[in-house]
């Protein structure tokens, strides 16, 4: 008999979903969802569970009040997982868009992550509550 497994993904007021991409912007986007979960700053998700149609990860962010999708780059990665599984994103927030350079590189400096950051604070406080 197959174990029942759970994720561990569960409704917040903002689920955050990063791309998790394997380049500099891909970790950067995994590592700012990180940040702001352990600051309190919403709830890190499994972008992986979605995409795999995890329904507990599907239900919590159909629950959230806010999706918040982190993106690396254009191509949207994370924004076309959720909107797959018909969950509608409030917000994207694509890291290039602090002219950082997608490369293979998996690091960024702290200068970087402290711009997403803030970009990504400045974005949220513009959605309506
Ligand atoms: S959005 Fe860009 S960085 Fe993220 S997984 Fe897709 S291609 Fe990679």
């Amino acid at each position: 008999m197959d174990p029942i497994v759970e994720c561990n993904c569960t409704a917040s007021e903002l689920m955050i979903f990063p791309c998790a991409g394997a380049c500099s912007v891909g970790q950067l986007s995994n590592d700012l969802a990180k940040k702001m979960s352990k600051e309190g700053i919403g709830k890190m998700a499994c972008i992986a569970a979605v995409g795999a149609g995890g329904p507990m990860a599907i239900k919590a962010a159909n629950d959230a009040k806010i999706v918040l999708i982190i993106d690396g780059c254009p191509m949207s990665c994370a924004k076309k997982i959720v909107e797959k599984a018909g969950i509608r994103p409030t917000l994207q927030v694509l890291v290039t868009d602090i002219d950082m350079k997608k490369t293979d590189i998996l690091g960024y400096s702290d200068e970087e992550m402290e711009r997403a950051f803030k970009m990504t604070l400045d974005r949220l406080k513009n959605v309506p509550r």
